[in-house]
């Protein structure tokens, strides 16, 4: 793909950029090396400073971002802000807290035969981030935030369709105060990935994104013995049970389907719902997102942008037509409007059995399925039946069922009577094919430290 900022509500190209050469990104590389080794022993009451203007930064910028990452990706004006306002949040969260997360942790001396025993969490070096467009400011502001805050120094291969909003990334922590080999941007494509990921100076990665794409990074990274954290792609339930507040979780249900243009991992994309209220959450659910309004997501006034990406809107019709074709009932949508841009209208299906690409693939745009299931087992079973295993909803006011659901739904958060949303404070990630490794909270900030353990006799 070419590295381009395309307007996805025109398909406009507004501007083009180069990749780096060997020779720009080999220095970058030296810088990143150069500037750790003074990184790593800074105070965390100077990295906390620097943390803490660079979130003022880009509170005061905050507008301009937000129409930056609108006209790259397509994200809703309203949403787009939200981002970025989540950003200030995450990146004073680590500035507060990043000392007593890392603090060292005590062991048991005696039993080990030290006067004192402890471990300690210390930075690793130049950790490779692989971010994608999706949320192009808050995925990479969830690594770069608690990375910084460790000690270590990143290195960004943002997705090539927001180059903009990672050359503002670039800059921003720089302006801020940390040294400029702290957090760089490498505009390059994801070919000269291997060459960066397989560089001595290198430590580790951290990748978002698509399977093929976690899957190719891991295994470099692998033959290299260094660490990975991903972040892949989900296919998340939402159960309801009878017990639910059917009209709450018809109304987040809509938010947790279309958030970002129906492009977040953590989307819920399969609707599980029982068949004492299935009938009631249908019809309710299906005029709800009928009456969305589609369209400029400068608009403030919209609930749906554009797809990111072309390929995007050609993947989702894709998905459709296989489903429609195979005896899914479109309830809703199922077309993209004729306009300019990769629309999609918000599209409602029955009937998905388990042969079907839409039950096998995730869906990256406003596409749900519904499935009518007539117990707690069958519910369970269904949502299970995936590759991925990114978050998981459920509505039901019965603690019985809530503790069976959260017990037995596999994935790697589960929400009760909510959606499963992205907060610093708690721990975020999946299992299965949607990825290994925690970002947020103490796990995320921990992932790139050496846990040291230290025995004094
Ligand atoms: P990709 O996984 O292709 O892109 C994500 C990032 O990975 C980009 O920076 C991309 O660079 C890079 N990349 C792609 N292939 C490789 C590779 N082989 N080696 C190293 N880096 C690579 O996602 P797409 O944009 O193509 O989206 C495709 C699908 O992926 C979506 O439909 C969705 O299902 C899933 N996805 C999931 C996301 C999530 O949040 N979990 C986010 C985005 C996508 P470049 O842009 O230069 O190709």
């Amino acid at each position: 793909m070419a590295i381009a900022t395309v307007n996805p509500a025109t398909g406009e190209t507004l501007k083009t950029f180069e990749p780096l050469d060997e020779r720009e990104v080999e220095e970058r590389l030296a810088r990143a090396a150069a500037d750790f080794l003074t990184h790593r022993t800074t105070g965390f009451g100077q990295r906390a400073a620097w943390m803490r203007a660079a979130a003022d930064l880009l509170e005061g910028e905050l507008e301009e971002t937000a129409r930056l990452m609108t006209t790259e990706m397509g994200k809703t004006l309203v949403s787009a802000r939200a981002e970025a306002a989540k950003c200030v949040t995450g990146m004073r969260y680590y500035a507060d807290n990043a000392e007593a997360l890392l603090a060292d942790e005590p062991g048991d001396a005696r039993a080990v035969g030290a006067r004192r025993a402890y471990a300690r969490y210390q930075p690793l070096g130049p950790v490779l981030a692989v971010m994608p467009w999706n949320f192009p400011l808050w995925q990479v502001i969830r690594f770069a935030a608690p990375a910084l805050m460790a000690g270590n120094v990143g290195l960004l291969k943002h997705a090539s369709n927001v180059p903009q909003t990672a050359l503002y990334l670039g800059e921003l922590f720089t302006r801020a105060g940390f040294p400029a080999g702290c957090f760089q941007t490498l505009l390059i494509g994801s070919s000269q990935v291997e060459r960066v990921l397989r560089d001595r100076r290198v430590v580790a990665a951290t990748l978002t994104g698509s399977e093929p794409a976690g899957r190719s990074v891991a295994s470099i990274a692998g033959s290299e013995v260094k660490k990975t954290v991903l972040e892949l792609g989900g296919s998340d339930p939402y159960v309801v049970m009878p017990s639910a507040d059917v009209e709450a979780a018809v109304s987040t249900a809509v938010t947790a389907r279309v958030q970002n243009n129906g492009q977040s991992c953590i989307a819920a994309k399969r609707f599980i719902v029982h068949a004492d209220v299935y009938d009631e959450f249908e019809g309710r659910f299906v005029e709800r997102m009928e009456s969305l309004r589609v369209g400029d997501p400068m608009d403030e006034e919209t609930d749906v942008g554009p797809l990111a990406t072309e390929q995007g809107l050609d993947d989702l019709e894709r998905l459709v037509a296989d489903a429609a074709g195979r005896g899914a009932r479109v309830l809703c949508g199922g077309v993209s409007p004729d306009r300019p841009g990769w629309f999609y209208e918000p599209t409602v299906l029955s009937g998905v059995t388990r042969e079907m690409k839409l039950f096998l693939e995730e869906s990256f745009g406003p596409v749900a399925s519904l499935y009518r299931v007539e117990d707690v087992e069958e519910a369970v079973a269904l949502a299970n039946a995936t590759s991925f295993g990114l978050g998981a909803n459920a509505w039901t006011t019965d603690e019985r069922e809530q503790e069976r659901l959260i017990t037995e739904l596999e994935a790697g958060m589960v929400a009760v009577n909510g959606m499963v949303v992205s907060y610093p404070q708690l721990p975020f990630g999946g299992i299965r094919n949607s990825g290994y490794g925690r970002e947020l909270s103490a796990h995320g900030i921990r992932e790139f430290c050496n846990l040291k353990t230290v025995w004094i006799g």
